[in-house]
């Protein structure tokens, strides 16, 4: 057996990020409510990506990679993340993202300038085009010498998932500090492998939590994030050590994947207007207006503490605006 720590990782985030409760909105609601900052994580601005990049690119450099590829949408924060952080470690970013109707130049499309990366907007909508189209440019560029990485959308391989087994150990210690019991972490679920890596973290580090995945895209994350958890323990020569009820998926994608939902502007509000955060309409205000919406009804058994995942995605708010 392998513990995380054994697993060659590339510092990129400062971590711990910051974890507290929210005062006002437990108060309001009657139940204690976490939040864990990964959108303070100290690279742009911030997100859940940068964990799971810590341990990609540490096997890309492992490997002599000078160029890194990813993909996502034309607004993809893994993608202008990716492009913070290889150009942090000196790598190439190359981002082939599909365009989707998308035309104007904002939000993720600027920082993605900003951190020198080169940007292709691809006119398919299928993600085979594009992982034929990456290969196509790598292998011209690995015969002029370059070595180069390829880094599926949202790093969700079952080593990105440990960054957030890896990031549920940094909690455990954080609410031990505090003298909290969590019974629930919830977080946004859009290719999987962040909500893998709490289902792995929670079931080494913090057995009795359980794990709900809000889907903000319309995968099947239920069969998705229990096999990504599975392969990333395989990594670290486990087996899943599963609990009865650990781990659901709920589904709160409205209008579609990266279209925002009236319905949660008032939660995306809510949140700011008592504790002074942002939220996005694509991942994170999706999320948080389903986990409130479950806590009015009574969704969340015991009577335990519940912690809410921040995941970043601030940029698409330069992107987009909140329909009412
Ligand atoms: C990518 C992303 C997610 C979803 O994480 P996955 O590991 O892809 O499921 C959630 N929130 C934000 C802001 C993201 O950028």
């Amino acid at each position: 057996m392998k513990s995380i720590q054994d697993l060659p990782r590339v510092s990129l985030g400062i971590y711990p990020t910051p974890f507290y409760r929210l005062d006002k909105l437990s108060e309001q609601y009657g139940r204690g409510i976490w939040i864990k900052r990964d959108d303070l994580c100290g690279v742009a601005l911030g997100g859940n990506k940068v964990r799971k990049l810590e341990f990609l690119l540490a096997e890309a450099l492992d490997q002599g990679c000078d160029t890194v590829f990813t993909t996502g949408g034309a607004q993809s924060n893994h993608a202008a993340l990716t492009a913070a952080c290889a150009a942090r470690l000196g790598m190439k970013c190359i981002l082939l993202l599909k365009r989707r109707g998308v035309t104007e130049h904002r939000g993720n499309l600027v920082l993605d300038d900003i951190f020198g990366a080169e940007v292709r907007l691809l006119d398919t909508d299928s993600y085979d085009d594009v992982y034929a189209e990456m290969h196509r440019i790598g292998a011209t560029l690995e015969q002029a010498g370059h070595k180069c990485c390829y880094i599926p959308v949202g790093g969700s391989t079952a080593l990105g998932a440990l960054g957030y087994a890896s990031c549920v150990r940094e909690f455990t210690v954080q609410a031990l500090a505090a003298g909290v019991r969590l019974g629930h972490v919830v977080s946004a679920t859009g290719s999987g492998g962040t909500t893998a890596g709490l289902l792995l973290g929670t079931r080494l580090f913090m057995p009795g939590a359980k794990v709900t995945g809000v889907a903000v895209d319309t995968d099947p994350f239920q069969d998705i994030v229990p096999r990504l958890a599975e392969e990333a323990a395989a990594l670290l020569e486990r087996t899943l050590p599963r609990e009865k009820d650990d781990f659901r998926m709920v589904d709160h994608v409205g209008p579609g994947y990266a279209v925002p939902n009236p319905e949660d502007t008032p939660y995306i509000e809510e949140l700011a207007r008592t504790e002074g955060i942002l939220l996005d309409p694509v991942y994170t205000g999706k999320a948080f207006a389903a986990m409130m919406q479950m806590l009015r009804q009574g969704e969340f058994d015991g009577e335990d503490d519940l912690l809410f995942l921040h995941t970043g995605g601030a940029a698409a708010l330069f992107a987009m605006d909140l329909p009412r």
